[in-house]
């Protein structure tokens, strides 16, 4: 599996492509506000001769969900998010107001994940694990065979997603934290929804959050 990472929007959020050999792909996050951030992500899915068969969503707050109008009316696909991500949803003008956005809303998505779950595209897959705390459907997907979880706001290199805006929840986040040290494996990569790639191996033995 091969995984691009863009960095869109003022608030430098990762969006996430990943695709195998047979070319299908999914758009994990899809952050792209603007056209031209829009039209990167356009051109190299022309490029590489992707098809996008789906947009995933860690999670769905604005920052998150920029681009998803885009990709669904463009490419056609439904975006997929956890049930408890309808508020953001519904929150997205207000939510993106506070910090002075403005953008498409996302379209209600059309099919909900749950933990335990698989994605699957082309000859790959993503297990659903379901990390509420920062946001109340927060999810990560993991890859076992490929060895890399993309985290969202859930946790970053040294650091975890905030809990006070609406649904979040401390207490939760540290639960969920655990089970992704449980599930993952120390050599798995570390994907996150801002900032720099880690490893649960590292972040173990430096994130305060741990
Ligand atoms: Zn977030
Ligand atoms: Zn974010």
């Amino acid at each position: 599996m091969i995984l691009k990472r863009f960095i869109f929007n003022p608030l430098q959020e990762n969006t996430y492509l990943v695709y195998d050999e047979t070319g299908e792909s999914l758009v994990i996050d899809a952050g792209c506000q603007s056209k031209g951030e829009q039209d990167v992500l356009k051109s190299y899915i022309e490029e590489k001769g992707l098809t996008l068969i789906a947009l995933l969503n860690t999670h769905c707050h604005f920052d998150h969900v920029f681009g998803n109008a885009f990709l669904c009316r463009e490419y056609g696909v439904k975006s997929r998010a956890h049930r408890g991500e309808l508020q953001n949803i519904e929150r997205f003008k207000s939510g993106a107001a506070l910090f002075g956005f403005a953008g498409d809303p996302p379209p209600v998505p059309s099919e909900f994940l749950e933990d335990g779950m698989n994605v699957e595209f082309g000859k790959s897959k993503l297990q659903i694990i379901y990390t509420p705390g920062h946001s109340p459907g927060g999810l990560c997907f993991y890859s076992p065979d490929d060895g890399f979880v993309i985290s969202g706001d859930t946790l970053f290199a040294g650091s975890v997603g905030r809990t006070d805006l609406p649904g979040g929840d401390y207490n939760t986040l540290i639960e969920s934290l655990k089970k992704l040290i449980e599930i993952l494996p120390d050599d798995t990569d570390v994907y996150p929804g801002h900032g720099p790639q880690t490893k649960i191996g590292y972040e173990k033995l430096h994130n305060p959050f741990l």
